[in-house]
């Protein structure tokens, strides 16, 4: 009899008791809003953001309402203006050109390595065309970042970092945002922390920090953040700096807190069921692994791999096959954008150039989630199901 998986492939954890309890005391004493403190009360925004600030080694921190809120942020207090030109990934999610276009700036696509990181060839050759890299760490493969940092500080790029699946990974141990000047992450729902929606931005630098305070929404509050530059870093930034109220509240904070200090343990549980997973579709054959490079210490949240080379319509056999054995996967070779999955060519307010070897990458390629409601078994039953419907679909036809 044919195997059935009958997972919910979006259901993440419930939310910790420690954190219910402590979201629970911020709505029984009303103060909600980061901002809204009582007497040498430090708000939970506050000690979220000095805690997160201490997870990745940052020197300075802002809680936001959402992932894409900071990479916004970070590209404003960068300096982006509108027309500006700002190089990005092509292979990556929509808020991520999103936030380009919502400063009325033009993303500028670079490609993606059949390893799912940027093209630094195309990098280099796309290099005059801006001088800032928005630098997506999709699904979480992290690119050779020294090899990335020496291309774009010898061409003079700034780098900022979207850490949405990076949070907890590291390469050659220094955390994911660590690298460029300042880096965004999100606590939406679907990510390593879950407070429904939001986000964080850090930098070491303070006159950027001081700006996305500023940008985030803190009137004149400033000081009551506390992994914030001192109050010299908003001398004149106070005046020149609009308030895009985008904040984090109290709420989602102390939801925040507890999850933060067990999050290496889930990075830990993301690992074992990532591995399950490579092991079970090894000898696949038509089926490629992404290789993960030894430097990499990657968040096992999500899984892909490539059918490199197979016909469209082979492609879509494996995908409603392994649909109807419950498995399901989310396609990057698909004309139609459909659910969270686009790509740059169905972002058509942008004027991109076809990319015919990143186009090559994403034909084959397939990607699932990897929600830690899942056990170790229910990985290897879904390994066998890709295995048994991909080794079914091989030799039907490749393009
Ligand atoms: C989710 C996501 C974001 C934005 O996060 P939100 O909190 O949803 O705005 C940015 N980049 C990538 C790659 C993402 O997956």
């Amino acid at each position: 009899m044919q195997e059935i998986f009958t997972g919910n492939f979006t259901q993440q954890d419930p939310i910790p008791e420690e954190a219910i309890a402590a979201a629970v005391a911020v709505m029984q004493g009303g103060r909600l809003h980061r901002y809204n403190t009582a007497d040498g009360e430090i708000a939970e925004t506050a000690l979220l953001e000095q805690e997160f600030a201490a997870f990745t080694g940052a020197r300075y921190c802002i809680a936001v309402a959402s992932g894409g809120y900071a990479i916004a942020t970070a590209l404003r207090a960068a300096g982006v203006q509108p027309g500006d030109r700002v190089l990005t990934n092509a292979f990556t999610l929509a808020p991520v050109p999103g936030s380009i276009a919502a400063l009325g700036a033009v993303p500028v696509f670079v490609g993606t390595t059949p390893d799912l990181t940027i093209d630094m060839e195309d990098l280099a050759a796309k290099a005059g065309q801006g001088n800032i890299l928005l630098l997506s760490h999709m699904r979480g493969h992290i690119c050779d970042m020294e090899a990335l940092m020496a291309l774009c500080d010898a061409r003079r790029i700034t780098v900022i970092e979207d850490c949405a699946h990076t949070m907890g990974a590291a390469w050659n141990g220094t955390p994911s945002g660590r690298h460029g000047l300042a880096a965004a992450y999100s606590s939406q729902t679907y990510k390593h922390m879950n407070s429904g929606e939001g986000g964080f931005f850090t930098t070491d630098d303070a006159d950027l920090a001081a700006r996305a305070v500023m940008l985030s929404g803190s009137y004149m509050l400033y000081d009551r953040h506390i992994a914030a530059p001192p109050p010299e870093a908003f001398e004149t930034v106070k005046y020149e700096t609009p308030n895009i109220s985008g904040r984090m509240d109290n709420l989602r904070a102390a939801i925040l807190r507890p999850q933060l200090r067990t999050l290496a343990e889930r990075v830990d549980r993301w690992a074992a069921r990532y591995s399950v997973l490579e092991q079970g579709l090894a000898d696949v054959p038509g089926l490629t692994l992404i290789a993960r490079p030894a430097a990499e210490t990657f968040v096992g949240s999500s899984f892909q791999f490539r059918l490199d080379g197979w016909a469209a319509d082979t492609v879509r056999e494996v995908v409603a096959g392994c649909a109807a054995r419950g498995v399901e996967l989310k396609w990057f070779g698909a004309a139609e954008p459909a659910g969270f999955t686009s790509r740059y060519d169905s972002w058509r307010y942008v004027d991109a150039p076809a990319m015919p070897q990143t186009d090559a990458v994403l034909a084959g390629l397939l990607d699932m989630r990897v929600p830690l409601t899942f056990s170790l078994d229910d990985c290897a039953l879904i390994a066998r199901i890709i295995e048994g419907e991909v080794r079914r679909a091989y030799g039907n036809g490749f393009a």
